[in-house]
């Protein structure tokens, strides 16, 4: 065997045996950083080392700091685990190594994730005529879907944000809820707009928009308006009501995006489906496949229903960038030039899966949710906060200083992991259940951690 082929069989079996280790290795990894630095760091080399030595170093001295997010009882954030195939083939877009910000560099690249896109608007109810990009994550998503609005709406109001930019521009009033994620206002400082174009609506006891308080906001608002819904809140899962959204977005002439990170999944789900009702009417999405498509870092998506501002917005172009093939160019769409081919693992993941097996992935990990609701429930002075209609639990113990006693003791356990958060100003945990892995077993550990470390704060 050539050296290279060596390395490479070395390196899928270090990373299976590490898959090995998912059930039996603490959630939570024992290293501290200090320690981790210590092992890691050091001066920069000044000779070349042997790269089987390097790989085989790294596997090792990683090991005490690597979290356990690929397995089954890890519920922090939303996050997300890998499936078989979409692991392989991010290995394979590595080492293909394609360019594909342009379709003259890569024919492949172009059309899988042409024909990725296409099947994604289909599985989860997108408008056919929507174009789309594949970003870093929901961040970058809102990032285009935003840019895009920002030039459509001034160019209603008569004004080329292309080419004239914001200064003495009409002012864009973006109207958002008060439990909207915090990707939203980050989105909107890049892009220039700032905070201060938001205008908060009232969110009810679940993180919804509450659409009569939308209906007030937007009676006042003269100009440019963008009002951003929300599909899957990250602490209940809620869906804002996203019918009446759109039927006031639209009676306004405004711009209707949706932050749909991972709840835009429920589309996928004939039982869940009638929680996104109202999504096809939006003007753009923003959602990740790295969260509950279980594909690896990195992947987000955007798709806006007007392709036309979507390429004027985001397109780049230069006499020696035009290509001869008539092929979908990617760099037309998202924020990126050169990059990997991130639809080649969404690909993937859709053709292993299947129509049903989506609709399988996301309604196990609803009903492992409602298990470890039902199941948490019965311990002392345990409440549920949410309706917990998707993937997501939110509840606490009796008083702060037991929440979070609690939970650092499951998390210091190495049983489970997951995060706190305030919910009605007063201390929550959250647990989010987005991968593929979680079992019923895995569900049972999870609360007899919770069970285990009750007794031991009683006590
Ligand atoms: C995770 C999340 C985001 C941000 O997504 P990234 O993939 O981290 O960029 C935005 N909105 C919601 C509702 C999310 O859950």
């Amino acid at each position: 065997m050539s050296d290279e082929r060596e390395l490479l069989s070395r390196t899928a079996e270090l990373a299976a045996d590490f898959l090995d280790t998912l059930d039996k290795r603490p959630v939570w990894p024992l290293a501290s950083m200090e320690e981790l630095r210590h092992i890691l760091g050091g001066s920069l080399p000044d000779e070349p080392t042997d790269p089987a030595r390097v790989i085989e170093e790294l596997a090792q001295d990683v090991e005490p700091g690597i979290t356990a997010i690929p397995g089954g009882r890890y519920f922090g954030f939303v996050t997300g685990g890998t499936l078989p195939a979409a692991l392989a083939a991010d290995w394979l877009t590595s080492a293909w190594d394609q360019n594909a910000f342009l379709a003259v560099s890569s024919p492949a690249a172009a059309v899988i994730e042409e024909v990725a896109g296409e099947w994604l608007k289909e599985l989860l109810g997108v408008p056919a005529q929507a174009s789309f990009a594949f970003v870093t994550g929901c961040q970058m998503a809102h990032v285009t879907c935003l840019a895009t609005a920002r030039h459509a709406v001034l160019e209603r109001a008569g004004w080329d944000v292309a080419r004239d930019g914001l200064w003495s521009a009409p002012r864009i009033r973006v109207v958002a809820g008060a439990m909207r994620h915090v990707t939203i206002d980050r989105a909107l400082r890049l892009l220039g707009l700032g905070t201060g174009s938001l205008v908060e609506v009232a969110a009810d006891e679940h993180g919804r928009m509450r659409a009569d308080a939308l209906a007030e906001v937007l009676a006042e608002l003269k100009g440019p308006v963008i009002v951003c819904a929300q599909a899957g809140e990250v602490n209940t899962g809620a869906f804002d009501p996203l019918p009446e959204i759109a039927d006031l977005a639209q009676a306004g002439g405004s711009w209707l995006h949706i932050d749909c990170a991972f709840g835009i999944w429920a589309a996928a789900s004939p039982t869940l489906r009638h929680l996104v009702a109202g999504h096809e009417r939006a003007d753009s999405w923003a959602f990740d496949a790295h969260k509950w498509l279980n594909v690896p870092y990195d992947c987000g998506v955007a798709m806006c229903a007007h392709p036309v501002p979507h390429r004027t917005a985001m397109t780049m172009q230069a006499a020696y960038l035009k290509s001869k093939e008539t092929g979908r160019d990617g760099s037309d769409w998202g924020p990126d030039s050169s990059r990997r081919s991130r639809g080649v693992t969404v690909y993937a993941a859709l053709r292993s899966l299947g129509r049903r097996g989506v609709a399988d992935l996301v309604d196990q990990c609803c009903a492992r949710a409602q298990e470890f609701a039902a199941q948490i429930s019965k311990l002392p002075g345990c409440t549920i906060l949410n309706d917990v209609e998707i993937n997501q639990v939110l509840f606490r113990f009796a008083d702060d200083e037991t929440t979070n006693t609690v939970l650092s003791h499951v998390q210091a356990s190495g049983e489970a992991w997951m995060g706190s958060t305030t919910w009605d100003g007063r201390a929550a945990i959250r647990v989010s259940v987005s991968n593929w892995r979680t079992t019923e077993a895995d569900i049972e550990r999870t609360v007899a951690a919770f069970e285990r470390a009750l007794a031991a704060v009683a006590s």
